[in-house]
């Protein structure tokens, strides 16, 4: 079973130290689990990091770089095994429930599912897509591999009821969240509108916490199945969220904000365990394949550049990230090469940064001057990695159809004004697609 909840900053989960309360069911799953305090996505962008969940690499190497850019959708290199095709060749029945247009059947995410649920419009809610899931689980016997896919944190935010009154704002913590984090009371969204960022904090809250109540009806579900006690689920985030941090109240740069998420993996027979190494989500299918014995998933195992964190847990090796396209108008990259405690960042334009994440988790104080020689070693260290990667080529484009370019700017995927808070996106009627 995998969930993958869409636009989750670790930080914001009260089983990743928030003093409220946004997560009681991840963090009641979280106790019987493996936990990963430090898991950051191989881009802040939906459908590259997705797919670097179902195929064990990174973006560079699969060719997956974004959503959507400058009206150019992006294809998968050929050849290239996923997890969903992989089980259900080893006879797993196979279901598919998402949220949101960048994850539609035809972008290839879709590949090996033999149910398939997706919202006609850009996005619909996670309660609409958690029903048609435990209708589908409720009907299916045997060894089954299930996804769902949870879209609500992205924004605009607008928790649905209750969960829109859910957190008051008289504790205070968003207040002292934001000055912790250097978050001013309003930013400028490219396209020049306003965001009142304490309100937009707020509301992110009510979302998280009506996303994990989605997560509760699924564990509701799954304990009261006769396999439960044999059954893998993995909760894991795709990318993060500024939210006003760095000066960025959504996602798409290679700051932390943008790509620390929560990982949490329950694994039958295996005691709860915090894996405190900083590891990525390209790290999930090889640590998958690790706990389940299927036929052809050595082949698939092959293939990833990702690594099997249960099979070498306290091994701290560097971890890359990258931002997406969008953000550089000649679709160059700011590229992130973490080494623990070291974080060093080179921006697009050369522009080079060094972090000391222990003193400094945040990231607000440049270190590439004081420390010369980590400095060199990690941009030779990211170099080196660089090099690897361009063995895989180009990236493969096509032209999106004016329909795909309508869904995905309506996100605010592909340049362009993140849409404002009406329902214009959402389909919050019955009838909400295949
Ligand atoms: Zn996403």
């Amino acid at each position: 079973m995998l969930v993958t909840l869409d636009t989750v900053r670790a930080d914001r989960f009260s089983c990743y130290g928030y003093p409220r309360e946004t997560s009681p069911h991840l963090d009641q799953l979280a106790k019987t689990s493996v936990r990963f305090e430090r898991c950051l996505a191989p881009a802040p962008t939906t459908l590259p990091s997705h797919t670097s969940m179902f195929t064990g690499l990174e973006p560079l190497e699969h060719g997956v770089l974004a959503n959507l850019h400058e009206g150019l959708v992006y294809e998968r290199h050929p050849d290239l095994l996923t997890l969903t095709e992989t089980l259900q060749q080893a006879g797993y029945t196979t279901a598919g429930f998402v949220s949101a247009q960048p994850l539609r059947k035809e972008t290839g995410i879709g590949a090996g599912f033999e149910t398939w649920s997706e919202p006609r419009r850009p996005e619909r809610p996670g309660f609409r897509t958690m029903d048609k899931a435990l209708e589908w689980l409720n009907e299916t016997e045997g060894p089954l591999f299930l996804w769902v896919h949870l879209f609500d944190p992205h924004n605009p935010y607008q928790p649905q009821e209750p969960w829109d009154q859910h957190f008051d704002g008289s504790d205070g913590v968003v207040g002292a969240w934001m000055k912790a984090h250097g978050v001013q009371a309003e930013t400028t969204r490219l396209g020049g509108r306003k965001v009142d960022m304490h309100a937009a904090n707020e509301a992110y809250d009510g979302e998280l916490r009506a996303t994990d109540e989605e997560l509760g009806r699924l564990l509701t579900a799954l304990g009261a199945r006769p396999r439960w006690d044999q059954t893998i689920l993995a909760v894991i985030g795709d990318h993060g969220e500024g939210l006003g941090q760095h000066g960025e109240p959504s996602h798409g740069l290679a700051w932390d904000d943008h790509l620390h998420v929560p990982w949490v993996m329950r694994i039958p027979g295996l005691a709860p365990l915090t894996i405190g190494e900083t590891v990525s989500v390209t790290d999930f299918l090889p640590t998958l394949l690790g706990r389940i014995h299927t036929e052809r998933a050595s082949d698939l195992l092959d293939q990833c550049s990702g690594i099997d964190r249960l099979k070498f847990p306290g091994l701290s090796t560097p971890v890359h990230g990258q931002s997406s396209p969008r953000q550089s108008a000649k679709r160059l990259l700011d590229h992130a090469w973490t080494e623990d405690p070291w974080k060093y960042l080179r921006l697009a334009d050369g522009t080079e940064l060094l972090f000391d994440l222990e003193q400094d988790p945040f990231e607000f104080h440049d270190q590439a001057g004081a420390q010369p020689e980590v400095l060199g070693r990690l941009r030779s260290g990211l170099d080196q990695h660089l090099e690897r990667l361009a063995r895989y080529g180009e990236a493969r484009t096509r032209r999106a159809t004016p329909e795909e370019e309508a869904n995905l700017r309506a996100l605010g995927y592909g340049g362009g004004e993140v849409p404002s808070r009406d329902n214009s996106a959402t389909d919050k009627s019955g009838d909400d697609g295949r």
